[in-house]
């Protein structure tokens, strides 16, 4: 299937995890991940109305900047190495991956240097084997840090299920996301928000959005 018939799919499973979680579709954006595809293929993509692209790796990232369709909005959904901030804080509207208050820090200096502020989604680690994000029982107090710096913005979590989750497993990793979510929203801290929940990917997309996702990360479904 090409990636229309791909598209189509994807927006009538999401419109009908909608329907079963009592949401509505306009909550739900569909962040392309593009990793491994070339500037042509994420240009049909952009054709067909995706709004938003997201890249792991920043040298990647760079090589197809310049070849994408402008006006489309460029994610970092990998992990970043603090020295490599300075390439991308020019070019991405939001960083999923931020789990450390250096990280944090960096960013920050960076897009002070630009003018800009950047949107940030705080990544939480779901999975033994999966390295990246902080523990649950971290999130709250690498938050509050990361709220006080002036050019970053946090607007909610990010989270990746452990490999070959089960169903059962998955919920239970989403909700968790949800729920802290909230739990955090709950404090109000200044300059942070919770509305987004960035959580599933191809394979478990509808379990994220009835438990609440915001932003899915569909890779394979999407480009197959
Ligand atoms: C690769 C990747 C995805 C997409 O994975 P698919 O299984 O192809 O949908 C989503 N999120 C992150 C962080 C990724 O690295």
């Amino acid at each position: 299937m090409g990636i229309k018939e791909n598209l189509d799919v994807i927006k009538n499973n999401i419109s009908l995890a909608c329907k079963k979680s009592g949401r509505s579709e306009a909550e739900v954006t569909v962040l392309a991940v593009t990793k491994t595809r070339s500037a042509e293929e994420i240009n049909r993509a952009i054709e067909l109305g995706i709004t938003d692209i997201g890249e792991n790796r920043v040298q990647e990232l760079m090589n197809k900047y310049a070849d994408v369709k402008s006006g489309v909005r460029w994610h970092l959904i990998g992990r970043l190495q603090t020295n490599k901030v300075k390439y991308i804080a020019d070019k991405v509207s939001m960083i999923h991956s931020v789990d450390s208050l250096k990280l944090a820090r960096e960013i920050d200096r960076q897009c002070a240097k630009l003018g800009k502020v950047m949107d940030i989604l705080i990544e939480v680690n779901s999975g033994e084997e999966n390295k990246a994000g902080i523990p649950y029982s971290d999130a709250d107090e690498l938050i509050k840090e990361v709220s006080a710096l002036e050019n970053i913005r946090i607007k909610g979590l990010m989270t990746m299920a452990p490999l070959g989750a089960d169903e059962a497993k998955l919920r239970e990793v989403f909700s968790n996301l949800y729920n802290l979510s909230v739990d955090i929203d709950g404090k109000k801290y200044d300059n942070v928000s919770m509305k987004e929940l960035s959580m599933g990917m191809s394979g478990d997309y509808m379990t994220a959005i009835e438990e609440g996702s915001t932003i899915i990360r569909p890779g394979r479904a999407l480009f197959g």
